[in-house]
């Protein structure tokens, strides 16, 4: 049954698996660094953002109001808003257990009472459905996402009860958790949501309960989906995955953040379940969607019209979406497939989309996001206004906030549990998945184990480890070596040997005081996309250590535009003396064509440029511009 105890406080809390995740009080990224940064921004600003738009555009409101009775008149927003206030309630729930800031455990009691007094006597809690004046309730199971929004008020609760124990918060979920299985049970309403998310939720409520019950109801929402009991819609059924059962597909397809959580539950279930049929089964549309529809940034999502995947390469850069919910859910899907497996091709993926979709959707200022993350602007676009909520995805710059605001609270509730995804353990070791500077800690067979993580990771590659506490007997320290570190080195109380890509296993039991360092030798490298991505082919992009860099105009030499660039890959990306990643540039000449085609042939090059790049998850923060991040290569026929 549920304790406040501090070693249950992490999102997941897989009943098996490869490796356990720390929990929050384990670790600390309080020293700073590049995660500690983000926690503290998180804090300090982007909860705080959250709280009050949720305010200033009434899905709080929303909420109020059916606790007050004078919905439907009252109501504002998409029907799906209600999910904000949860998002927001967990982020502030796993903030005050992360930190101990007592403002969000004063917050989020208050936004549990304002839900508490929205709920009906039997569970149901929506503000758009079920009164006189709205459409009954579950009337609308391809659009509507109740259940969706349950989901995340669950995720909520478990955050709340995991990190103070308390029990109203408790109350609330049991009575949601009910009313789905009654509701939803067998010889209930046999059907799915259209968006999938409660499966996770109910998995991990039973995990917090004990109450295998939940369990049984996220299998039959597993297994129900696929069997077409949701209508057919514009998108056809792979939108909300309900074109084949989940064991027999062979690729994530449809709405990307749908798809991603759909089979994160899935994940959660097989590993409790021990199902390795099922896990298999994601793992292999995990491979076929890394490899055939992913973006370099990790992102996925192709289509702007349904914000879904598209085809094999099909992965246009200026149309990419991408949308930052479809990155967080990508990480806690690598994450979940990482604890179950202990692959670290898993912590690379998880890695790659944190730093390059989930970092880059907010501003440095806390107050700005971006909701789709194009990998290539094409113009500057106009200014946003920043007290005004913009639509979601055409917005050229960051915005204060959305008509469909999932993104913003969903980036806060990952970065209050980002201490979590960096290091595991399990019976013989602790493993460093990413290099985030702080304090660690986790019990193992052998006893406790404390290790402190200090680097300027990723803007350096050197990271050092100091044990600082460790047990008598023998234990052992893995590290990962990302992909792309291929002339990294490792150095203990024996010797420096080279290590190659994967996870490195110490074989020396180390004692409190001694020093590991693993230096990945980051250095800035051309990268080259698989030829059947034709919105790629005949460019190539920069990458130093795990983050993907940019061109912006802003940084192109006056007059310059980005589109009369072209990269002279003769010259490989270097660092500048002010620590930039910098490449040489050919001016493309007579582009003014009046036919933009023509029978080919090459022209004379231009004249050359050294131009600074910029990190892709900084693109945008100077001033609005133009920006690519795969760049044409010089030497190819032009018209
Ligand atoms: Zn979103």
């Amino acid at each position: 049954m549920p304790t406040s105890s501090p070693t249950v406080a992490r999102p997941a809390d897989p009943v098996s698996g490869s490796y356990r995740p720390l929990a929050l009080g384990d670790v600390s990224f309080d020293g700073g660094g590049y995660w500690g940064q983000w926690q503290g921004l998180n804090a300090e600003r982007i909860i705080a953002h959250c709280r009050e738009w949720v305010e200033r555009v009434g899905w709080l409101g929303n909420l109020r109001a059916a606790g007050d009775g004078t919905l439907p008149g009252a109501r504002r927003g998409r029907l799906f808003t209600d999910a904000d206030v949860y998002k927001l309630l967990e982020a502030m729930s796993w903030e005050f257990g992360r930190a101990g800031d007592e403002t969000w455990d004063e917050q989020a009691a208050a936004l549990l009472a304002v839900i508490r007094a929205a709920m009906d006597d039997d569970g149901y809690v929506n503000s758009f459905f079920g009164r006189p004046g709205q459409p009954p309730r579950y009337s609308d199971l391809e659009w509507g996402h109740e259940l969706y929004n349950y989901g995340h008020l669950l995720q909520a609760v478990i955050a709340r009860v995991r990190t103070t124990g308390d029990r109203e918060a408790l109350a609330i979920g049991i009575a949601v958790a009910d009313h789905i299985c009654r509701t939803f049970g067998v010889g209930g309403i046999e059907s799915v949501c259209g968006h999938p998310g409660v499966e996770t939720a109910l998995v991990e409520f039973a995990r917090l309960t004990g109450d295998d019950r939940y369990r049984e109801q996220a299998a039959l929402f597993l297994d129900r989906r696929g069997q077409g009991t949701l209508a057919d819609v514009e998108y056809g059924r792979q939108y909300f995955q309900d074109d084949i059962p989940i064991r027999d597909a062979d690729v994530f397809r449809g709405h990307a953040v749908r798809a991603l959580y759909l089979a994160a539950g899935a994940v959660d279930l097989a590993v409790d379940r021990d199902d390795t049929e099922l896990l298999a089964s994601i793992e292999r549309q995990w491979e076929a969607t890394v490899a055939r529809r992913t973006y370099l940034t990790g992102g996925m999502g192709s289509h702007h019209q349904d914000e879904a995947f598209g085809e094999d390469f099909e992965l246009p850069n200026d149309r990419a979406y991408c949308e930052t919910c479809a990155g967080v859910a990508s990480a806690m899907l690598s994450w979940r497939l990482l604890l179950a497996t202990g692959r670290p091709r898993y912590a690379d993926d998880l890695e790659r989309v944190l730093h390059n979709v989930v970092a880059t959707s907010p501003g440095r200022d806390g107050r700005s996001f971006f909701y789709a993350n194009t990998l290539h602007q094409r113009t500057p676009g106009s200014p946003v206004e920043r007290d005004v909520q913009s639509p979601r995805a055409s917005a050229s710059q960051r915005s204060a906030w959305f008509d469909v605001s999932c993104c913003p609270t969903n980036v806060a509730r990952l970065f209050s549990t980002l201490a979590c995804y960096a290091a595991t353990s399990n019976g013989s070791g602790v493993q460093q998945h990413l290099y985030a500077a702080g304090d660690y800690a986790a019990e193992i067979d052998a006893g406790r184990v404390a290790w402190t993580v200090s680097t300027q990771y990723p803007h350096d590659g050197v990271v050092e480890f100091t044990i600082t506490e460790a047990p008598p007997t023998e234990w052992r320290l893995s590290l990962r070596v990302p992909e792309w570190a291929t002339s990294a080195t490792l150095t203990t109380p024996t010797g420096t040997v080279p290590v190659a890509p994967g996870m490195v296993r110490i074989d020396e039991t180390l004692a409190a005081g001694e020093v590991v360092r693993l230096d990945l030798a980051i250095e800035p490298r051309f990268t080259f996309p698989d030829e059947r991505i034709d919105g790629a082919r005949g460019a190539v992009a920069i990458e130093r250590g795990p983050l993907v860099y940019c061109l912006e105009s802003i940084d192109l030499p006056g007059g310059l535009e980005l589109d009369a660039i072209e990269l002279d890959s003769a010259v490989p990306p270097f660092m500048t003396g002010d620590a930039d990643v910098a490449v040489s540039l050919i001016e493309r000449r007579g582009t003014n064509a009046s036919w933009p085609y023509g029978a080919g042939g090459k022209r004379p090059p231009g004249e050359s440029h050294t131009v600074r790049l910029e990190p892709y998850s900084e693109w945008g923060e100077r001033a609005p511009g133009a920006m690519r991040v795969w760049i044409p290569m010089a030497a190819t026929a032009r018209t």
